[in-house]
C-alpha cells in the first residue's frame, strides 16, 4: 500500500508543476490601488496611498495618539432605519444619516490631513444611490487615498450572542460586495468594528478571520474583565477562535473609553456640550494651554492600560458628525497646538484609522496575551446582567429565522431557475438587505421601541412575499419543464402560508383538492413529517407516482383554536411522512378531502382523561412517560428508563427606580429577578389529552389559562418535540413575568452545561465562573444566563441531555442535571439603557402570545452525531408550498408533471452541508461548503470530509475558491501575523497532507472540522476530458483517504 501512495504522490507533484503559477500568486497586501484623478480643482488630491502603506507616520520616542473620527449609525432602534436616514421624528433622537455622509465627506474634501472611517453598509448605500458622477468620484478618491476607510463593512453592525452563523456571514457578504462593487480593494475592511455590541462571541471572531480581517475592535465587556485587563495592560490580545483551523487567530482590542465616545470634555459634536479650542490669544476666552494639558494628562492615562507606545482614541458617538465642519475644525486645533507641545509633552497626535493603529501595533514586535474562550455574558455593574435581550420579543426572534429559511431557499430557486427574471435580482436584493439589517443589535436584540419592531416585521413581511415571485417563477420553470413569460400566466402558485405555526392556511382548509410541494433546502435527502391545517377529518395523500400514503389527522389543540385573532375553517391537521425529499430540491404531494369515514390507518385513538392515570406516548425505540398530573417525568430511550421531567415556571421581574445599581429594574436588555425571589412553579397539576396515532403520538397539556403545550413523538424521529404556547402573560397582579421551561434529569453535569456560538461550535460553561478572571457574582440567576442560538447540553459519563431551539433564547443549568430556557418575558419598568420603554409588548389588543418549539435530544453520548444532522434540518426545514388543484384529476397531475427534482448531480458527504447557494454574478454562483461536526464530536463524522467539487453541480466547469465574505480571491489572503506570549499545540500532521491534496487536486476539495470555504462556480463549456481525469483520479483519492484515515 505504501507503493500506491507513493505513485500517486508522484502523479501529484507532478500535476503540481502545471499549476504551481496559480498556486503562487500572492497578492502584495497594501499595494498601491491609487489612481491620479484631478477634478478641476473641485477635490485636492493628496497622492496617498489606502491601505497600511498610506499611514500616517508615527514617533518611536513619543505616545503616539490615533485620532479615529466616527460615527455610530444604529440601523434602527429609538427610530425606525428611514427615520434614522432621513432624520425626522427628531421627538425620539435628533439623528439624520443622510446629514452625517454629507458633511463628513465635504469635511474631509475641505483638508486632506483628515480621516474618516464609516461601517454600515445599509446607509451607505443608501446614500449612495443619491449621489451624482462628480461626488461618487470624490468620494471614490478619498476612498482610494485612505481618508475615508470602511470597517466592519457588513450591512448592520450585527449582534453576535444569538445571531445565526449562517445570517452573519449572509450580511457580510451583501454589505463587502456593495463595498466591492462600487469602491474596489482599497474600499475592502481589514478591520472588525463592533463598538456596541452587548458582549463578543467565538464565532463571530472566527468568521472575522476567515473573511480575511487583520484584528476586531470592540467597548462591551464584562466591567471585572474589563478592569483586570485595564489594571494587567491585556486590554488587547490574540484570540483563539478554533484550535482545528488554520488561520482561525484575530487579533483582537478592547476601546479605553467608556463605549466608543470621545474622551470625556473632549467631544466637539453639534450634540455636545464640551467647549471648542479657542486660540486667539487676545481672546479672554483663550484655552489652548489648559485644553492641551487637559488632553495631554488623559491620553497619558489611558494608555497606561495599553503595552504599546500608541493609543487609538475615538471622536464620536451615536449619530455623531452631522456638522462634521465643526467637529474636525477643533480636532485639527487639538491636533496642531498638541503638536506644537510635543518636544515637552512627547505626544504626538494625528489623524488616523483603526487599520493605522493596528500597523502600529503589528510593527512594535510586542508579544500578545492570548484568549480561548468568549465575552460572554456581559455585565455593566454588579446588577446588569445583560442576558434578558437573548430572549426579548420572541416572536421578533422567530420571525427573523423564517426570514433566514426563506432567503435561502429563494437564493437556491433563483439559481436553479433555467432562466431568471429581471425581477429576480431586486427581490432578492430587497430580502438580503432585510436579513442585513435584522442582524443589527437593536434588531433580532429586541431592544428596539415597539414602533420600530413594527416596522422590522413590515419590511422582512414585504421582502419574504416579493421573493415569492422568484420562488413561484423558478418552480414553475422546474415543474412544468419549460419557461413561462411572466407572473400571470403561471400555472401554480406556490403559495407559502406564513400563519401554519397556529395552523392556519387558506389553501388547504378551503381546497378539496390540493398540492403540497415540499421543497428541501438542505444538501441531503430527508425524511420529515408535513403537518397541514385541513377543514375535516378524512384525507388522503397521494405522492408522485400517484400511489396513497399514510397519513393521519390529528385535532388541534384547544387553545390554538381559540386564538380570537386566528381566522380560520381548520379544525385539524393532516400528517403525512416526506420521504426521500431531494437534495436542494422538492417533491410534490396530492391531498383530496374524502366524505368517505378515516381508514383505520388515519383514524386516531384519542384519549380524554377525567381520571388521573399514567401515560405513554412513542414506540419502542423512544417513549416518554406522564405522571398522574399530567407532567412529563420520564424517558425510555431503547428500552432504558431515565427520569427527565418539564414544567414551566417564572421569574418576578425585578421593578425598581434604577437610581443606584442595586435598584436595575428587568427591563429589554437586563435579566434581572426580584431579590431574594424563588422561581414560582406555574401549575403542579395539569389538564392533558392524548392522541395517538401511526404517525404521531401528542399530549395536549393545559398548565393555566395562558400557558399550554404539546408533546409530540413522530414514530420515525431520534427527538421528542415540546411545542410550548406562552402568553398573554398575566400582568394583573402587578408583577412583570419571564416565563422558563425547565427540564430536570439526574445527569451528574457537576456544575457544568454546554450553549452553543451563533450555532456552531459547543462551548463548555461552568456555573458561577468565568474562565479567565475570577468572578465577583451578585446575580446568581441572570449571572449563569447565556445565549443560546440553537442548543444548550449537560451529560455525565452515561448521559446526555441536549436541547435545540427554533429561535434564539436565554438558558442556563442553575443546578445539576436541569437546563432551563426562558422562552418569553413581560415587563412593567424599563432598565434605563436607552430604548426608554418596558418591554410589554401586546398584539391584537392584548399581551404577545408566542408559540415555539424545543426538541429534546436524550442517551448516550452517541447522540451528538443525530444533534448535528437534525441541528441542520430543524434550522433548514423543508418548506411547504400550496396548490389549489381544483380542476386536475391526480392521474392527470402525476403524468404531466415534474413532480420532483434536485438540484444537486451527486449527494455530499453526511458531514458536509452546502451552506449557501445562490446566483453571483453573469454566468456563476457563490457557494459555500460547511462541515458541520466538530473535530471531537464523533468517531466517524468528525473526520476530514473529502470531495469532488466538480461532480456536485450539473454544467459547472470553473470553480474559483473565495474567502469567506467573497470579495477576495482565496489565494490572495494575506494577513497580519502577530507575535504571542505562549504557544498553543497547532493542527497535526495529517492536515497539511490533505491541504496538499487539496490544493493539488481543482476539483477536489477537502473541509476539516468546523471549515466552511466559499467558492464561485461558473457554468461555461468546460473540457470534459480533464474532468473525467480528475474525477477519475479523485475517487481514487477518496477511496485511499476512507481507507488510510
Ligand atoms: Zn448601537
Amino acid at each position: 500500500m505504501t507503493a500506491i501512495l507513493r505513485v500517486l504522490l508522484i502523479i501529484i507533484l507532478t500535476l503540481n508543476l502545471f499549476q504551481e503559477g496559480s498556486l503562487n500568486n500572492f497578492m502584495n497586501f497594501g499595494k498601491s490601488y491609487f489612481e491620479t484623478k484631478i477634478l478641476d480643482g473641485k477635490a485636492e488630491n493628496v497622492d496617498r496611498k489606502c491601505g497600511y502603506e498610506g499611514c500616517p507616520m508615527t514617533h518611536p520616542d513619543m505616545l503616539n495618539v490615533h485620532v479615529v473620527a466616527h460615527t455610530h449609525d444604529d440601523v434602527g432602534w429609538l427610530k425606525t432605519v428611514d427615520q434614522y436616514y432621513y432624520g425626522s421624528k427628531s421627538q425620539f433622537q435628533k439623528a439624520g444619516v443622510q446629514y452625517i455622509i454629507d458633511s463628513v465627506i465635504q469635511a474631509l474634501l475641505n483638508n486632506p490631513e483628515r480621516r474618516f472611517i464609516y461601517v454600515e453598509s445599509a446607509f451607505f448605500s443608501k446614500w449612495w444611490q443619491e449621489q451624482d458622477d462628480e461626488m461618487k468620484s470624490n468620494v471614490r478618491m478619498l476612498v482610494d487615498e485612505g481618508r475615508l476607510e470602511f470597517v466592519g463593512g457588513a450591512w448592520s453592525m450585527n449582534d453576535e450572542a444569538i445571531t445565526h452563523y449562517q445570517s452573519l456571514i449572509d450580511q457580510f457578504t451583501w454589505g463587502l460586495r456593495f463595498l466591492d462593487d462600487n469602491f474596489g480593494k482599497c474600499s475592502r475592511p481589514r478591520i472588525g468594528w463592533q463598538i456596541d455590541p452587548f458582549g463578543h462571541s467565538l464565532q463571530q471572531a472566527s468568521l472575522f478571520a476567515k473573511m480575511g480581517y487583520d484584528g476586531l475592535f470592540f467597548s462591551r465587556l464584562d466591567y471585572q474583565d474589563k478592569e483586570k485587563r485595564q489594571k494587567e495592560k491585556t486590554m488587547e490580545m490574540i484570540w483563539k477562535t478554533n484550535q482545528d483551523l488554520d488561520e482561525a487567530d484575530l487579533f483582537t482590542g478592547v476601546l479605553y473609553q467608556r463605549f466608543y465616545n470621545a474622551p470625556d470634555y473632549f467631544c466637539f459634536d453639534i450634540l455636545c456640550n464640551d467647549e471648542p479650542i479657542i486660540d486667539d490669544i487676545h481672546s479672554t476666552e483663550y484655552n489652548v494651554d489648559k485644553r492641551v494639558e487637559d488632553f495631554v494628562r488623559t491620553v497619558r492615562n489611558m494608555s497606561e492600560s495599553y503595552q504599546t507606545n500608541n493609543l487609538m482614541l475615538t471622536f464620536g458617538g451615536d449619530f455623531t458628525f452631522m456638522a462634521a465642519q465643526m467637529y474636525f475644525k477643533n480636532l485639527d486645533k487639538l491636533i496642531k497646538y498638541t503638536n506644537e507641545r510635543q518636544d515637552n509633552f512627547k505626544v504626538n497626535t494625528f489623524y488616523s484609522t483603526p487599520s493605522c493603529y493596528l500597523k502600529s501595533l503589528h510593527e512594535s514586535n510586542t508579544k500578545w496575551p492570548i484568549k480561548s474562550d468568549d465575552f460572554f455574558p456581559y455585565a455593566s455593574d454588579p446588577h446588569s446582567y445583560w442576558t434578558g435581550y437573548y430572549t426579548s420579543r420572541p416572536t421578533s426572534k422567530r420571525f427573523e429565522r423564517i426570514g433566514n429559511h426563506f432567503l435561502q431557499i429563494c437564493k437556491q430557486l433563483s439559481a436553479m431557475a433555467e432562466v431568471a427574471e429581471d425581477f429576480y435580482d431586486e427581490n432578492l436584493k430587497r430580502l438580503k438587505s432585510e436579513m442585513g439589517v435584522m442582524q443589527h443589535h437593536d434588531a433580532i436584540t429586541g431592544t428596539e421601541k415597539q414602533h420600530v419592531t413594527e416596522d422590522y416585521h413590515r419590511e422582512l413581511y414585504d421582502s419574504i412575499k416579493g421573493c415569492e415571485d422568484n420562488t413561484r417563477s423558478s418552480l414553475n420553470q422546474l415543474m412544468i419543464g419549460h419557461h413561462s413569460n411572466g407572473t400571470n400566466q403561471l400555472e401554480f402558485q406556490f403559495n407559502s402560508c406564513l400563519n401554519l405555526n397556529i395552523s392556519v392556511c387558506e389553501v388547504t382548509e378551503s381546497s378539496s383538492e390540493f398540492m403540497v410541494t415540499v421543497y428541501n433546502p438542505i444538501s441531503h435527502e430527508t425524511y420529515q413529517n408535513v403537518k397541514i391545517p385541513v377543514h375535516g377529518d378524512s384525507y388522503i395523500v397521494r405522492d408522485y407516482l400517484n400511489r396513497v400514503i399514510d397519513s393521519q389527522i390529528i385535532p388541534i389543540p384547544t387553545p390554538v383554536m381559540n386564538l380570537h385573532y386566528r381566522i380560520s375553517k381548520s379544525s385539524h391537521e393532516l400528517i403525512f411522512q416526506a420521504k426521500n425529499i431531494p437534495a436542494i430540491g422538492y417533491k410534490s404531494y396530492y391531498v383530496t378531502k374524502t366524505t368517505t369515514a378515516p381508514s383505520e390507518d388515519n383514524k386516531e385513538v384519542e384519549e380524554n382523561l377525567n381520571e388521573p392515570e399514567i401515560v405513554t406516548i412513542g414506540d419502542e425505540e423512544l417513549k416518554i412517560i406522564f405522571d398522574s398530573n399530567g407532567l412529563v417525568s420520564e424517558i425510555i430511550v431503547d428500552g432504558v428508563s431515565s427520569k427527565l421531567s418539564q414544567n414551566f415556571i417564572y421569574y418576578k421581574g425585578a421593578n425598581m427606580n434604577n437610581e443606584i445599581f442595586a435598584n436595575r429594574s428587568s427591563g429589554a436588555y437586563i435579566f434581572r429577578p426580584e431579590i431574594d425571589s424563588v422561581p414560582v412553579v406555574v401549575s403542579e397539576v395539569i389538564k392533558i389529552e392524548v392522541h395517538k396515532g401511526e404517525i404521531v403520538d401528542e399530549v395536549h397539556q393545559i398548565f393555566n389559562e395562558w400557558i399550554s403545550q404539546v408533546v409530540r413523538i413522530y414514530k420515525t424521529s431520534k427527538y421528542v418535540e415540546f411545542e410550548w404556547l406562552v402568553g398573554p402573560i398575566a400582568i394583573d397582579d402587578g408583577i412583570g413575568k419571564e416565563i422558563v421551561s425547565i427540564f430536570q434529569t439526574d445527569i451528574k453535569s457537576n456544575d457544568i452545561f454546554y450553549t452553543d456560538s451563533n450555532g456552531r461550535n459547543m462551548l463548555k460553561r461552568i456555573r458561577n465562573k468565568r474562565e479567565t478572571w475570577d468572578i465577583e457574582m451578585n446575580e446568581k440567576i441572570s449571572g449563569n444566563y447565556y445565549p443560546i442560538t440553537t442548543k444548550i447540553a449537560i451529560e455525565d459519563e452515561n448521559h446526555r441531555l441536549a436541547i435545540l431551539t427554533d429561535r434564539p433564547q436565554g438558558g442556563s443549568s442553575l443546578t445539576d442535571g436541569s437546563i432551563e430556557l426562558m422562552v418569553h418575558r413581560r415587563l412593567l419598568r424599563d432598565d434605563t439603557f436607552g430604548v426608554g420603554e418596558p418591554l410589554n409588548e401586546t398584539a391584537y389588543g392584548e399581551g404577545l402570545i408566542v408559540r415555539g418549539k424545543h426538541w429534546i435530544f436524550f442517551g448516550t453520548s452517541k447522540i451528538k452525531k443525530f444533534e448535528r444532522i437534525h441541528q441542520n434540518e430543524l434550522h433548514l426545514p423543508n418548506w411547504l408550498f400550496f396548490d389549489n388543484l381544483n380542476d386536475i384529476t391526480s392521474f392527470e397531475w402525476a403524468l404531466t408533471y415534474n413532480l420532483m427534482h434536485s438540484g444537486l448531480k451527486t449527494s455530499l458527504p453526511t458531514n458536509v452541508h452546502l451552506l449557501t447557494y445562490e446566483p453571483w454574478k453573469e454566468n456563476s454562483i457563490l457557494i459555500r461548503f460547511e462541515h458541520i461536526f466538530e473535530s471531537n464530536e464523533d468517531g466517524e463524522l468528525s473526520k476530514p470530509a473529502i470531495f469532488n467539487i466538480s461532480e456536485v453541480f450539473h454544467g459547472a466547469v470553473d470553480f474559483t475558491e473565495m474567502t469567506l465574505a467573497a470579495n477576495q480571491l482565496r489565494e490572495e489572503l494575506n494577513r497580519l501575523n502577530f507575535n504571542e506570549e505562549e504557544v498553543l499545540l497547532q493542527q497535526n500532521d495529517k492536515k497539511t497532507n490533505l491541504q496538499l491534496i487539496a490544493k493539488i487536486l481543482d476539483p477536489m476539495i477537502v473541509l476539516e472540522p468546523m471549515e466552511i470555504r466559499t467558492f464561485i462556480v461558473t457554468f461555461n463549456s468546460g473540457n470534459s476530458l480533464l474532468v473525467s481525469f480528475n474525477f477519475i483520479l479523485s475517487t481514487l483519492i477518496i477511496f485511499l483517504f476512507k481507507y488510510f484515515l
